[in-house]
């Protein structure tokens, strides 16, 4: 598949049946897997053989669809999680512990923020977080000896801010770690963060990946780039013998493009378990097979709501990656050159009550904790996903207090002016 275009890819990549086999990916309902012998299973456990035993660690549907995304985004190894939280989780995780400290944008998803500043941080692992506009020197400054990861998104959630991935990727190899990008609201078909030195992307599925609102998931991606062997001191846990493995080293057993995953996989779907179910992986490839074709249309909705929102005058501020005259104007014409994504931000005159009348006069867009979907959807999110987080918090992370987001479907964009434009009325 590597020779073929995006587009191809999202149809036919990661699983290539066989002569007489099912056409489309078939949705393996076990828990378990049989063998002939217990030398045989052994071999499974003692990762000597690759194959299945039980789908707490690894299920084949879950696994084609994983191979899809991997060559989406040109990896070398992927797994599925349950969930978005689960691969933001697993990623870093699986490289720190306690006593280990990562740096990350304060410009991220607000579960990831509290994932990492509050149940990480119980755990042991310490967290800076840094502007994404922060400059090289500075971010140098606040690597720390014990730094395991830098984390970012590639448009943040939901301050749709453009991360400068090689800036953030530089610095972190200058510091031997590597760095970590949360690609979901971009996705495969609009940016490659590998392609910018990123090493290792994870993804919520359950957004644009999926795109019908069906089936909560996420994804993790390793490139195969980052030469962990390089620091072995920092990553004992991938160049060191794993005790609870019988003693594998993960990188030299599965080289570099295997390791991450394999470890990710052994250890830490093992022990917590945050398989994605079969049925779920299933749905999230028949959302993959038409993510080139979707992406455009929420590209091209959000632009056009993002126009007629700056062209009214009751709309205090509008954000969007792409919109004309917007900050990140060089950002996006590097990292997202075919489009950003279909989510649009903006503050309605009048704070917080004319924008929460502005919401329930939409007829269209429904109020949900969602975003990505093929139904279009807005959200206040200082009311609602950031209500943990202080006003200062809030600004920090770029989600102003007034700030309503507006995720555009795929509906006719007509309409959706329309909508917005009679629920402006009505205030
Ligand atoms: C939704 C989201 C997550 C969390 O994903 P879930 O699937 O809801 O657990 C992580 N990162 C970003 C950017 C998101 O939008």
């Amino acid at each position: 598949m590597k020779n073929y275009n995006i587009d191809t890819k999202c149809v036919q990549g990661g699983y290539r049946p066989g002569n007489g086999e099912p056409r489309q990916i078939p949705i393996i309902q076990s828990t378990t897997f049989k063998y002939e012998s217990s030398s045989d299973m052994g071999k499974l456990f003692d990762l000597e053989a690759s194959g299945y035993f039980y789908s707490r660690l690894q299920n084949p549907t879950n696994d084609y669809v994983a191979a899809k995304i991997c060559e989406l985004e040109g990896g070398t190894a992927a797994m599925l999680t349950s969930s978005g939280q689960a691969a933001s989780f697993y990623s870093v995780f699986n490289i720190a512990s306690a006593g280990d400290h990562v740096i990350a944008s304060s410009a991220i998803y607000g579960g990831t923020y509290n994932l990492f500043a509050v149940t990480m941080k119980r755990m042991g692992i310490d967290f800076t977080f840094v502007s994404p506009n922060i400059s090289e020197e500075e971010l140098d400054k606040a690597f720390r000896p014990n730094t395991k990861a830098v984390f970012g998104e590639t448009i943040a959630n939901p301050a749709l801010v453009v991360l400068d991935i090689e800036k953030f990727a530089k610095v972190a190899h200058k510091n031997g770690v590597p760095l970590i990008i949360d690609n979901t609201f971009a996705t495969p078909v609009n940016c490659r963060p590998f392609e910018f030195g990123a090493d290792i992307v994870t993804h919520s599925t359950t957004k644009y990946i999926d795109g019908h609102g069906s089936g909560v998931g996420g994804c993790i991606v390793d490139s195969g780039k980052f030469d962990w062997t390089k620091y072995p001191e920092k990553f004992p846990g991938l160049c060191t013998p794993d005790e609870s493995y019988h003693g594998v080293t993960y990188t030299e057993r599965f080289g570099l493009e295997g390791a991450y995953i394999t470890k990710a996989t052994a250890q830490l779907m093992r022990d917590l378990g945050s398989i994605q179910s079969p049925q779920n992986a299933y749905l999230v490839n028949l959302g993959i097979e038409s993510l080139h074709v979707r992406m455009k249309r929420h590209c091209e909705n959000g632009l056009a709501v993002a126009r007629f929102l700056k062209s009214d005058n009751r709309i205090s501020w509008v954000t969007y990656p792409g919109l004309e005259g917007s900050e990140d104007e060089e950002l996006v014409k590097k990292y997202l050159p075919n489009g950003s994504c279909g989510v649009v931000s903006f503050g309605v005159k009048g704070g917080r009550s004319a924008a929460e009348k502005f919401m329930a006069g939409l007829k269209i867009a429904a109020i949900e904790t969602h975003v990505a979907d093929a139904r279009s959807c807005c959200l206040h999110p200082a009311s609602a996903t950031h209500r943990q987080m202080s006003d200062e918090e809030l600004i920090a992370a770029g989600v102003l207090p007034d700030l309503v987001r507006f995720s555009c479907g795929l509906e006719s964009s007509e309409d959706l002016i329309n909508d917005i434009r009679s629920a402006l009325d009505n205030i």
